[in-house]
């Protein structure tokens, strides 16, 4: 019996499906999988034991010893998670941007990709999930009860990454229009990487909704989901909001 519903995300760096995925798993009640944040524990492994980016082999064998444990918290904002890897609270350091461009690099990997992808299926295996990547919808969990492709144009992307660096606390040389176009070429290949390579790359699978959250706050893109899931799943949402 599962206990609730497989919702599937995808969409680009910094395209806004994290913090929409997170708010909406919390809403249900729903554990959260953030599959980023394993691809980049095993870049910041990888980075701390000196292993090459482009040993595949050697980055596969690193990921399998790795033990992932996302541990859930609520906080006054709503619900969050530490990211535990090896007894190690990484939260904080897997967000470093040196971290963050080698996590697409190791992604690459199919030997890393097999182990992870191993991983998130066994997460998602009793349902109750809402899990977010690049091939969650097309890979990992192709028979989800929803498929969600998030996305937003690229200048909004650049922008929100860069508020988000400037919130945990990273201080730029360069001026803010000139960071923020320094973040969209970055994001750039970034993009290119994910959605060129050969294993997995990102696109949206045939029978995913799109959500362009350009023009939308959070909590409206939070709210459009909602209500798309009420009119779907009336009967897994219901208990959820006793006053709709
Ligand atoms: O989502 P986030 O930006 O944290 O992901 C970091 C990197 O991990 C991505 O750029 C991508 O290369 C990789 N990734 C992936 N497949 C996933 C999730 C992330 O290849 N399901």
């Amino acid at each position: 019996m599962k206990r609730g519903l497989i919702i599937a995300i995808d969409g680009p760096a910094a395209g806004g499906k994290g913090t929409v995925a997170q708010q909406l798993a919390q809403r249900l009640g729903y554990r959260f999988v953030d599959t980023g944040a394993m691809y980049r524990a095993v870049a910041w492994a990888a980075l701390q034991e000196g292993i090459s980016l482009e040993d595949g082999e050697a980055l596969g064998e690193l990921a399998s010893r790795l033990d992932i444990q996302f541990q859930q918290e609520l906080t006054a904002q709503g619900g969050r998670y530490r990211l535990v890897v090896n007894g190690q609270d990484l939260t904080e350091a897997i967000r470093q941007p040196e971290v963050e461009r080698a996590s697409s690099v190791v992604a690459q990997h199919p030997p890393v990709r097999r182990v992870l992808v191993a991983k998130q299926r066994r997460l998602a295996e009793e349902g109750g999930v809402v899990m977010e990547g690049r091939d969650i919808t097309t890979v990992v969990l192709p028979d989800a009860d929803l498929k969600l492709f998030i996305t937003a144009s690229l200048v909004e992307r650049a922008q929100r990454r860069y508020a988000q660096y400037r919130r945990q606390g990273h201080e730029f040389a360069a001026p803010p229009a000139e960071q923020i176009a320094i973040i969209q070429a970055q994001l750039m290949a970034r993009d290119r990487r994910d959605a060129g390579r050969t294993t997995s790359p990102l696109r949206i699978a045939a029978d995913a909704i799109v959500l362009d959250t350009t023009h939308l706050s959070v909590e409206e893109s939070v709210d459009v989901l909602w209500r798309m899931l009420r009119a779907r799943f009336p009967e897994a949402v219901a208990e959820r909001t006793p006053s709709s």
